[in-house]
């Protein structure tokens, strides 16, 4: 029989945080009223960066606020969270936590693009958008803030520490493994 009740407001219940909405704002609107919105975005959002991690069940703290500074329109974008990726150097699985603050400055088609020399170094880019899809502006600053190598501080390659090779293959499943021996 079919539950009356939709999933997702019972999704969103569950969570202590609301899931953010909207994911999809008209950008320069956005920034005149300045407008501010916040929630969580799950990480299973982001296909692109959901292929780099081991662990999709998370979500990410994020707001985003819009202003306007002089001539310019802006947009903050605060992400707040944990990523769960694989170390390169002995392949289990590494915590990462990751921050992001930016300050992005709206252009208009009709308006010049501004020359890199002379933005603010604090701050990028995008185009203003009447439909901008805040998610994939999440994803690309998430993904952007990766390191191309995640490692762990310490840690030996596999075969050196011997432990790093077997079944498991991640730092977090031996902790468990070695729980459950006793
Ligand atoms: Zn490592």
């Amino acid at each position: 029989m079919p539950s009356a009740e939709p999933v997702e407001s019972i999704e969103s219940a569950r969570l202590s945080n609301k899931i953010l909405t909207p994911t999809m704002v008209d950008s320069l609107e956005f920034a005149c009223n300045s407008r501010f919105i916040e929630g969580n975005v799950p990480l299973k959002w982001l296909p692109h960066l959901a292929d780099r991690l081991l662990e999709l069940d998370g979500s990410l703290a994020v707001s985003l606020e819009g202003w306007q500074s002089e001539e310019k329109f802006l947009l903050r974008l605060v992400i707040d969270g944990t990523l769960l990726l694989q170390c390169q150097r002995c392949l289990a699985s590494v915590c990462l936590p990751m921050q992001v603050n930016s300050v992005l400055q709206l252009i208009s088609t009709d308006d010049d693009w501004p020359d890199e020399e002379l933005m603010d170094d604090e701050m990028d880019a995008i185009e203003a958008s009447e439909v901008l899809d805040v998610v994939g502006l999440i994803e690309n600053e998430v993904l952007l803030a990766l390191p191309l190598a995640p490692r762990h501080e310490y840690c030996e390659l596999p075969g050196e520490a011997g432990a790093a090779e077997n079944e498991y293959g991640s730092a977090s499943f031996l902790v468990l493994a070695a729980l459950k021996k006793h």
